[in-house]
C-alpha cells in the first residue's frame, strides 16, 4: 500500500502538532522510503503473515497470555521501508488489538507524518504482543519467548530502517542496558537492518521540552536513510 508523501503543508501542520516551530524544517524537498512500485504480494507471503498471525493469536508461551484481552500483533504497510517498534501493548492497545492508540499513538502518527508519511504507509509492532499487567516493564523471559515472532516480522517486512520507540524497545532490540540519551543519534544493528533509537510519545506528552530532541532523531533518521 505505497502512497503520496505529504506535501510541505501538510507536514508543517504535523511539525506544529508536535509542536515545533516551522522554522526547524531546513531539510530539502524529501521522498524518502517508499517503494514506488509495489508488487502485489505472493499468496505464499500472504500465507506467511497469516500462519504468523494466528500463532500470536493463540500464544501461550509466556505469563502474559493468562492477563491479557487480546494480543496486539501489529499494523500497516507489510511492504514498509520503515519499520516502527514500540515495548509492548499499553490499556488502550490491550483493549482495541491496535499497536499505538490513544494519545501516544496520536503524537506517534504525527513524527511518523513529519517524517513524511501517513501511518498507513510505516509497519508498527511491539517487542511483546502481550500487555504486562500495569503497564509494567517487559520481563527479560516475556522478551525472550516473543523474540522470534518479532524476527519473523521483520523477515516479512524486510524495512530497510527500523525505528526502535523508547529506551525499553531501545534496549531491548539492541540487548543494551545504555540510557536512551545514549542510545539516540547513533545507527545501530538488528541483524543488517540499520536501528535509530527514538524517544517514546507517551514520554514527550509528559516532557514536551525534548520534542525538539525528538525531532532531531527524526532528521537524524532520514538523513541516515538517504545515507545508505
Ligand atoms: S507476550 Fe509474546 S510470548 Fe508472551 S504470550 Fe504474548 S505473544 Fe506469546
Amino acid at each position: 500500500m505505497a502512497g503520496t508523501p505529504l506535501d510541505d503543508v501538510s507536514r508543517l501542520a504535523y511539525l506544529q502538532a508536535m509542536d515545533i516551530d516551522v522554522w526547524v524544517q531546513r531539510t530539502p524537498q524529501v521522498k524518502p522510503g517508499l517503494r514506488q512500485e509495489v508488487a502485489a504480494p505472493q499468496s505464499s507471503l500472504a500465507d506467511q503473515w497469516t500462519t504468523l498471525q494466528e500463532q500470536v493469536a493463540s500464544c501461550e508461551q509466556c505469563e502474559l497470555c493468562a492477563t491479557r484481552t487480546q494480543t496486539v500483533f501489529g499494523s500497516g504497510n507489510q511492504q514498509a521501508d520503515w519499520m516502527f517498534i514500540g515495548e509492548a501493548p499499553g490499556q488502550s492497545e490491550d483493549e482495541q488489538g491496535l499497536p499505538f492508540v490513544g494519545r501516544a499513538g496520536q503524537l506517534l502518527t504525527e513524527m511518523i507524518r513529519a517524517l513524511g508519511f501517513a501511518r498507513e504507509q510505516v509497519y508498527i509492532a511491539n517487542v511483546l504482543k502481550c500487555r504486562p499487567p500495569g503497564n509494567r516493564d517487559p520481563k527479560a523471559d516475556e522478551v525472550t519467548a516473543c523474540r522470534a515472532y518479532l524476527q519473523q516480522q521483520i523477515d516479512l517486512v524486510q524495512p530497510k530502517m527500523i525505528l526502535a520507540v523508547g529506551r525499553i524497545a531501545a534496549q531491548n532490540l539492541l540487548q543494551s542496558q545504555e540510557p536512551l540519551a545514549k542510545l539516540r543519534g547513533k545507527i545501530h544493528q538488528w541483524g543488517e537492518k540499520p536501528v535509530i533509537v527514538i524517544y517514546h510519545p507517551a514520554y514527550l506528552l509528559r516532557s514536551p521540552l525534548e520534542k525538539r530532541k525528538a525531532w532531531q532523531d527524526l532528521q537524524f533518521a532520514l538523513k541516515a536513510f538517504r545515507d545508505k
